[in-house]
């Protein structure tokens, strides 16, 4: 197979698209469609300066590469972010890994502990703390990067959800009815009091899209899985889009067009429960309740630790 753009020999070949690449327009290719997922969706604009959350897996990895190219054209500045979440050897591996690739690339970055705002990761799955795990992980990951956000003064948090994520949490949200949850999923959520402006770039590339821009572009990413990782349920229903993908090319795209351009309002205006948040009475952060989700599972960690 010949590369669509200079009938060199291909590298990549993408189905959805009917179309082959050798390894530099597959790379061109890639950071092309991110940058025309910020302009239809207006996640940057001039001037911002763009928070990017970097766990080290291949979707942020990804992410921080593109968007330090496109910083370079679209006038924007980044500063790259990553939490040392305290999961034992997987936690040292990605820090590792985040900073390797930061010096790489020379960009401005902050390594943030979470044991230095009170627990680790491994302290709530030793204490049995109640709840998903990962759940109170995602929970303390955004109350960390908004607080990090805010004291850098960013104007943007970007994050590495693929389009395979994307069409993953709306199923999940159609097949148990969480439309409250989907009024707010979108490719960007705008900035309320308190919170910073979120925003995901990579919405229309496919997962396996950005496994191999990494290996394209040379990058180090993680490969261990966190061992508190659950992946059954989210990985059957990212299965099953894949598979009508398999099936019908385009699927994926289709669904995506469909949910952002005739559901999501309906949703939205049916659902929408307003953007007004308290603040915690602990720690002055946005939250729905008096006390927030991340100063509740503190509190859980340091009374078992101090029983
Ligand atoms: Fe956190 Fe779960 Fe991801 Fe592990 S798998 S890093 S616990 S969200
Ligand atoms: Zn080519
Ligand atoms: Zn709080």
């Amino acid at each position: 197979m010949k590369c669509r753009i200079c009938r060199a020999k291909a590298n990549v070949y993408l189905r959805y698209a009917n179309a082959a690449f050798c390894k530099e327009h597959f790379i061109k290719f890639f950071e092309r469609r991110v940058r025309r997922a910020i302009e239809r969706f207006e996640m940057i604009e001039k001037g911002d300066k763009v928070v990017v959350a970097v766990s080290g897996g291949k979707d942020s990895l990804a992410l921080l590469y593109v968007l330090n190219e496109l910083s370079k054209t679209m006038d924007f500045e980044i500063l790259a972010v990553t939490i040392d979440l305290g999961i034992g050897e997987y936690s040292k591996l990605s820090v590792e890994i985040a900073k390797k690739n930061y010096e790489r690339l020379g960009v401005d970055y902050r390594i943030i502990e979470l044991g230095d705002y009170g627990f680790t990761m491994d302290e709530v799955a030793k204490y049995r703390i109640s709840g998903r795990i990962c759940g109170i992980c995602g929970t303390a990951k955004r109350y960390i990067l908004n607080k990090v956000a805010k004291e850098e003064g960013a104007s943007k948090l970007a994050t590495g959800h693929n389009l395979d994520d994307f069409l993953q949490v709306i199923l999940q949200g159609y097949l148990y009815g969480n439309l409250g949850d989907l009024a707010r999923y979108y490719p960007v959520s705008p900035s309320l009091p308190g919170l910073v402006a979120r925003i995901k770039p990579l919405v229309t590339t496919p997962e396996k899209d950005s496994l191999i821009y990494t290996i394209a572009k040379g990058i180090e990413y993680v490969v261990m899985e966190c061992p508190y990782s659950l992946r059954a349920s989210s990985q059957d229903l990212k299965n099953a889009i894949f598979y009508l993908e398999e099936r019908r090319p385009g699927t994926r795209f289709s669904m995506f067009n469909t949910y952002v351009k005739m559901i999501h309002p309906l949703i939205r205006e049916a659902y929408f429960k307003g953007g007004v948040l308290k603040k915690c009475k602990e720690c002055g952060e946005p939250t729905n309740a008096d006390v927030c989700l991340f100063c509740r599972v503190k509190s859980s960690v340091l009374a078992k630790k101090g029983a």
